[in-house]
């Protein structure tokens, strides 16, 4: 066939088709900012809202997996990002995705070894927490507002951060057009693209949405720019608490840290001190760090049953999707 552009085009085409066959992608996969996540409870456990959002987002990925692999893509592996770790559908989404779920305890905290993955992209995304934007939150909910040296700071930043040394370069993020704006202020560098969400659920065209995000995502590939973000200290870090000074006080004195009416204040020098402290103050109590391996295998037991319930319960939908194909709806 001809490409539309002459032989140039063609030579392009195979040129990028060529290189993009050493890309080796990592997506990190969250559900506030995918196609069919609405309001809190489509971001909740075991909700109706959350079954419906879980199909949405496994069909966001599928359409960029798709795509990626179409423009030549080594291999993606899918990092399910949200909450328990166990959203995604498989059955969903292009069988040559490899989709890893749960959480890992290391080497980069939560999503384990990323092996030879060199180009990140982050679908799915939110804002930060105390800012504006659809379902904002940084780490966990119970944290009304992460200020690090001065700034609000969204999840983009640690886990492009934690994946730095690995050499990953976020190239590609998406979310709602406020967390898209803090990635690019934080990683000027980086593709992004919005979902626009303000027009409600009966105007939106999922199926429209998902083939503008897969190409997006395609047209990062050739994000040279991209650098891994190196993230160097000191860090001065103010983590502020939704239910105020009592909850900031327990979690001060659970740990030793400095507390500051509803804030716990601490420093580090380096950023992986910086994020196992604040993984520590969002998700762990001492006894459960003391016995991680135990209590991170109780807490991916459990997304894996609500994920088991979830498709039990959507089965006739989900049996009606097709494989690796970008026009699913549902
Ligand atoms: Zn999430």
């Amino acid at each position: 066939m001809r490409s539309p552009h002459g032989s140039f085009g063609l030579c392009y085409r195979n040129k990028v088709l060529y290189e993009n066959r050493m890309t080796h992608v990592l997506i990190i996969s969250d559900i506030e900012g995918s196609s069919a996540c609405w309001d809190r409870a489509g971001a909740a456990f075991l909700t109706r809202q959350w079954r419906k959002a879980c199909i949405g987002m496994s069909l966001d990925i599928n359409a960029v997996v798709t795509a990626l692999f179409a423009a030549g893509a080594a291999s993606v592996r899918v990092k399910d990002f949200h909450r328990t770790g166990y959203n995604l559908i498989t059955s969903v989404i292009h069988p040559g995705a490899q989709i890893d779920q749960g959480y890992h305890a290391g080497p980069v905290p939560g999503v384990g070894d990323p092996g030879e993955c060199r180009t990140l992209m982050m679908i799915g995304m939110h804002a930060a927490s105390g800012t504006a934007g659809f379902i904002p939150h940084t780490l966990t909910s119970r944290i009304s507002s992460l200020v690090i040296n001065g700034c609000p700071t969204a999840e983009v930043s640690l886990f492009a951060a934690s994946l730095a040394p690995f050499g990953l370069r976020p190239a590609f993020f998406s979310g709602c057009p406020r967390a898209c704006r803090q990635a690019l202020s934080a990683m000027p560098e980086i593709h992004t693209h919005a979902i626009d969400k303000s027009g409600g659920l009966e105007d939106f065209d999922a199926v429209a949405y998902r083939h503008r995000l897969a190409e997006a995502a395609v047209a990062s590939l050739s994000n040279d720019a991209a650098e891994p973000f190196d993230w160097q200290g000191p860090f001065d870090v103010r983590v502020t608490f939704r239910n105020g000074p009592p909850a900031a006080r327990q979690i001060g004195d659970r740990w030793g840290y400095q507390v500051d009416r509803d804030m716990v204040l601490f420093r580090a020098d380096h950023f992986r001190e910086m994020y196992m402290t604040l993984i520590r103050i969002c998700y762990l109590t001492p006894l459960r760090e003391k016995i991680l391996p135990f209590s991170l295998g109780a807490f991916n037991a459990m997304g894996r049953l609500g994920l088991a319930y979830a498709k039990m319960m959507e089965s006739s939908r989900i049996r009606s999707l097709r494989h690796a194909d970008d026009e699913l709806t549902y």
